[in-house]
């Protein structure tokens, strides 16, 4: 991730480079303005004068000169008044546009004031992002350890601290971690909560941490919200509501992996907006030329596309319509940029569609904050039409499709594939033992821990209520079993909570490879077959299936 000072830097010498380059284009605005002829009407000379002033409106204020983009934003209103009437001007006309030319070159002498000296990028790497340190500070050491020990089987480190002193020791080096606090110690009923407080008014980032506590009083929860309390979770703990909130903490940054394609003839502005959003943790890649979009789309992939509206050779509204009309772009978020500030004309461009509009000059949070929640929202729908509700995991039709696809890959390329079912085993006994929410949370921290075990490119899918399905790509049965029966050695570890008391749960696993089985279907019932043996041979075991004949 870019740190600010390489983006103040950077910003510096865009900034620079635009004071320079400002008198020649002055100059040309001049230029352009009196190559216009006295009589008739010459409608590319006038757009081109207009382009150019619309330029210095959105940009202006971004490099350092805002009375400039007042003063070129008069002009613009001016020029377009003209532009509709499409007739030669009157001596008065020009006479008006003569004097805001004048303004417009003055204002070009006030620099300062605009945002390149200022800008502040924030950061949306929230400080806990891509840790996974976590400290347990627990006065009742077999409550600790116990807790220690199944949070680590979700990848987590954990050190675990029996006394309040120790932990702040610990603390004075500053370290990355998210805190698990108990709030009784021998020190007393709220030492806990004394403990955070003291930590927080001497740090300048704010520790996040979540209280653990057997007391449930208001005004105790009261006392952990103020003192920075992320979440307050009420003994005994259910593991999975803790691991949900913890995943979320310390899930990358929001801004992490997207990816942002910015479309913008100005190269000033479009590398400004890339440092921007690179800063704040994102990927950008600027396109000048909107001619050579396609070839950017199909290799960059991005998750949000931001649009000058106003380009010489296509403008951002075409460009939107013609990204709209391919299939596998027509989900993808559109933003567009301008210095337009024309409502209805804002309308048009969203209905053509984009799905937002941003005014230049733009403030660079406010860049980061529109980009950011367009693309969480987008992936979001895109998560719902393919992932399951209760597990966030690929649902029935997504993992078989994408089985089939991978079985078809792996035939081509001669590639090991292998396709694992997972039953959890006696699951309607947990249900009338435990009650179905309680089945609910097995269903979910099973799925948890698959997802943490399995390489990314495996695909884990919910194949049926208490059934999963997972195709491990590059793998044969025998490595798979062995992924498989450690996932499952470690989920028989786990100690589910209910109201009914605490209870474990095993699963059996069915296991078919490709080579044995040469498409999806063979394969698919080959390892429902093979899970059949596992329950049969007495279940919380994995079965290969044997080669056919
Ligand atoms: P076996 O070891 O042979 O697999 O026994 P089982 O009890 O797990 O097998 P069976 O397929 O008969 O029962 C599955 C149960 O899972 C029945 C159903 O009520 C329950 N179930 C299915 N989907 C869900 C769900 O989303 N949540 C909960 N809590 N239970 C579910
Ligand atoms: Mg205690
Ligand atoms: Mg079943
Ligand atoms: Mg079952």
């Amino acid at each position: 991730m870019a740190d600010p000072q390489a983006l103040q830097a950077k910003l510096k010498v865009l900034s620079d480079a635009y004071a320079a380059q400002l008198p020649a284009k002055l100059e040309q605005i001049e230029l352009s303005w009196h190559a216009i002829p006295l009589v008739g009407w010459d409608e590319e000379g006038f757009q081109a004068l207009h382009r150019m002033v619309h330029s210095l409106t959105g940009s202006g204020k971004t490099f350092g000169f805002p009375a400039l983009s007042d003063a070129a934003r008069n002009l613009e209103a001016c020029l377009k008044l003209h532009a509709q009437a499409r007739s030669a001007l009157s001596a008065a006309q020009r006479d008006q546009v003569q004097g805001l030319l004048v303004k417009l070159r003055q204002a070009a002498l006030t620099q300062g004031g605009g945002d390149a000296s200022s800008v502040a990028v924030p950061s949306v790497q929230s400080n806990t992002a891509g840790c996974r340190r976590v400290y347990i500070v627990e006065d009742d050491e077999a409550q600790a350890e116990e807790l220690k020990v199944q949070l680590s089987y979700f990848g987590y480190e954990i050190t675990v601290f029996n006394n309040l002193s120790a932990f702040r020791l610990a603390m004075q080096a500053n370290p990355d971690v998210v805190v698990l606090m108990d709030i009784q110690f021998p020190e007393g009923s709220m030492a806990g909560i004394a403990a955070i407080r003291e930590i927080q008014q001497s740090r300048e980032k704010t520790v996040p941490v979540i209280f653990i506590s057997a007391q449930d009083e208001f005004t105790v929860r009261l006392e952990a919200v103020r003192v920075g309390g992320i979440a307050y979770i009420v003994k005994p703990v259910h593991l999975g509501s803790l691991i949900d909130r913890l995943d979320e903490m310390t899930s990358s940054a929001p801004g992490a992996a997207y990816r942002v394609l910015i479309i913008e003839d100005s190269v000033a502005l479009a590398s400004l907006y890339a440092g921007v959003l690179e800063q704040a943790g994102m990927e950008a890649r600027a396109v000048n030329d909107p001619l050579t979009v396609m070839p950017a789309l199909s290799e960059f992939v991005p998750d949000l596309i931001l649009v000058d509206m106003y380009m010489p050779g296509c403008d951002g509204m075409e460009l939107a319509k013609v990204i709209r009309q391919m299939d596998v772009y027509d989900s993808i978020p559109i933003v567009f940029l301008s210095a337009e500030r024309d409502v209805g004309k804002q309308q048009i461009a969203m209905n053509l569609g984009g799905d937002d509009f941003l005014s230049k000059p733009i403030q660079p949070e406010r860049l980061v904050a529109a980009v950011t929640s367009r693309i969480r929202r987008s992936l979001r729908l895109r998560a719902l039409m393919v992932r399951d509700g209760l597990t966030g995991l690929l649902n029935h039709a997504a993992i078989t499709d994408q089985f089939e696809r991978e079985v078809a890959r792996a035939i081509r390329q001669g590639m090991p594939l292998s396709l694992a079912m997972v039953d959890i085993d006696h699951f309607k006994r947990v249900n009338d033992t435990y009650g179905h929410p309680a089945g609910d949370r097995v269903i979910k921290s099973l799925a948890r821990l698959l997802k943490q075990r399995l390489r990314g490119t495996d695909l884990v899918g919910r194949y049926g209520g208490e059934e999963f399905a997972i195709v491990l790509v590059d793998t044969d049965a025998a490595s798979a079993s062995k992924v498989l029966d450690a996932v499952r050695e470690d989920f028989s570890r786990l100690h589910h909570q209910s109201d009914a008391g605490e209870f474990g749960v095993t699963f059996s696993c069915g296991i078919a490879e490709v080579g044995r089985f040469d498409n999806a279907v063979l394969l698919s019932g080959a390892a429902d077959k093979a899970l059949y043996q596992a329950k049969h041979a007495g279940r919380n075991r994995t079965c290969i299936a044997d080669a056919p004949g």
